[in-house]
């Protein structure tokens, strides 16, 4: 069964310490949602799970299976089963939709057990119609001149394909119009099984309207404040943050 363990992280950017001794702990088959206020380090948790070389791991642990996540490279933490899809997906020119989703799969493979070419291209096919996405996005640059709810859809049909254990989304649901929003949450909900975990990053409460979380953690000033269930989630959307600061103490 997926165990996925952060402890204590702390993360720093350009010397700044952001992640300031955050754990959490996501089992197979649940589902975590994420909420804080902007600038408090949610995408800083995200990209440092990922490895991202910007982020510099300064404490804690991070275990996936009882492995060490952080002693991985960053290949290496995908090809265990980490997906994380960005805020902010980077454009890659040069480099096909389906090129990139055909390495990224057969990375995941031994050698000689490569997924073939029909294959790939039936699955690919069938998902992207999943998400309502227009056959053509196989054949174009990785998020190049992508609108922001093309990315987002990208992103998700990266995670249908890829398979993950562990899905990191980092604001989702930012750039979506109602009914993209609809097309990535059920995309997502199809992807819900006893041995796959999420960790849902979310500014706004919508989006758990469509992604019923098992569990709904605050997070503030680098660190996990509070947690609780999806009620958790509509008391900060009704009253915002200031009650959860006043409650802890918390001066900023
Ligand atoms: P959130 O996702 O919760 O809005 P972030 O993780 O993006 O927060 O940012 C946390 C803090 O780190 C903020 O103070 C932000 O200004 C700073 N920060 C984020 N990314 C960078 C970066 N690339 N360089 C310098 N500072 C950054
Ligand atoms: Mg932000
Ligand atoms: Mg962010």
């Amino acid at each position: 069964a997926t165990q996925f363990k952060i402890d204590g992280l702390k993360a720093a950017i350009d010397g700044k310490e952001i992640l300031k001794g955050l754990s959490l702990e996501i089992k197979g088959g649940e589902v975590h949602a994420i909420m804080g206020p902007n600038g408090t380090g949610k995408s800083t948790l995200a990209s440092s799970l990922m490895g991202h070389p910007k982020y510099e791991v300064t404490g804690g642990e991070v275990t996936l299976n009882g492995e060490d996540v952080l002693e991985m490279a960053v290949d290496e933490r995908a090809r265990a089963g980490l997906f994380l899809a960005m805020q902010y997906p980077s454009e890659i020119s040069g480099v096909t939709n389906s090129d990139f989703l055909r390495s990224a799969i057969n990375a995941r493979r031994e050698e000689g057990k490569e997924i073939s070419l029909i294959k790939f291209i039936r699955l690919m096919e069938g998902k992207m119609k999943e998400l309502e996405m227009n056959p053509e996005f196989m054949h174009r640059y990785l998020n190049e001149g992508f609108s922001g709810g093309e990315k987002k859809r990208n992103e998700i049909l990266q995670m249908m394909m890829l398979d993950p254990s562990i899905v990191i989304l980092d604001e989702i649901d930012s750039g979506l119009d109602i009914d993209a929003l609809k097309i990535v949450a059920n995309g997502v909900n199809a992807m819900r099984s006893e041995d796959r975990g999420f960790l849902i990053i979310t500014h706004y409460q919508r989006l758990l309207d469509y992604i019923k979380p098992d569990f709904v953690h605050v997070m503030m000033q680098g660190r996990i404040v509070k947690s609780g269930g999806p009620e958790l989630a509509e008391r900060l959307e009704s009253e915002g943050y200031d009650w959860v600061k006043e409650e802890l103490g918390i001066v900023d």
